[in-house]
């Protein structure tokens, strides 16, 4: 049996990734496979129950064991971009104080560019999730001084990108002008960039991170296969010193 960890649901299986994402892929003949992603069930994607997705349960897991957040201490959240089920699990997370910030979504607290967060003041969340936002941005030293100055000392960012383990450089061009090029590239019609591992890890340190891999190895023994994620899955935290 499987367990989804933001709706404590039990199932057999989760959904595989939806049928059109992969289409697409296979119609732009694009030169990666979908196992190459870092962190992403093609065959074990979303809860049955509550869509949850394989990252989503990632950072629920993350949250709900290894959050050091006494009793008693408010824990100040900052979702961006968030998703909806992720979004319910984290505001009833124990003492928190949750703000969610969007540049489009009506369903955000804030209307906030993750390049200038000039509405927070300096060192103001303890939480920061910031997943698959940084790939759309057309400047993500920007944003990532940002998501570091906000964050307070001794806090913790999830900071998720796409991360495609066979490529050996970042490929980027927010200019790129042909949809299927942005397809066959950077993995989305929206996105700006593929980051390459390496790379990714280079630009969070570049703007003031101290960043932790954690990897199936942190969590335990069998814990990523009950919940559905893969293996290779990697979530990455920014902490600030
Ligand atoms: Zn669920």
């Amino acid at each position: 049996m499987r367990t989804c960890p933001v709706c404590s649901c039990r199932f057999p299986n989760f959904y595989p990734l939806g049928r059109s994402y992969l289409e697409t892929a296979h119609r732009l003949n694009v030169h990666y496979s979908m196992e190459d992603y870092e962190t992403l069930n093609v065959s074990q994607y979303s809860c049955p129950e509550c869509a949850a997705s394989d990252r989503d349960r990632l950072y629920a897991l993350y949250a709900m064991h290894m959050l050091n957040n006494p009793d008693g201490t408010v824990l100040r959240i900052l979702d961006i971009a968030p998703a909806p089920v992720l979004s319910g699990f984290l505001r009833s997370l124990p003492n928190a104080r949750y703000r969610s910030a969007d540049l489009f979504s009506p369903m955000a607290d804030d209307k906030v560019d993750i390049m200038d967060m000039n509405l927070y003041t300096d060192e103001s969340f303890d939480l920061i999730v910031c997943s698959h936002v940084l790939e759309h941005v057309r400047d993500d030293a920007k944003a990532m001084s940002e998501l570091y100055r906000v964050l307070a000392k001794g806090g913790s960012a999830i900071l998720m990108v796409p991360i495609l383990l066979t490529a050996t450089e970042t490929d980027e061009d927010p200019d790129e002008p042909s949809v299927d090029e942005r397809w066959a590239r950077f993995g989305q019609d929206d996105h700006v960039r593929m980051y390459a591992r390496h790379d990714f890890l280079a630009r969070l340190e570049q703007a003031g991170f101290h960043v932790d891999a954690l990897g199936t190895g942190a969590f335990g023994e069998g814990v990523f296969k009950q919940h559905g994620i893969t293996e290779q899955s990697v979530l990455y935290i920014g902490r600030k010193a």
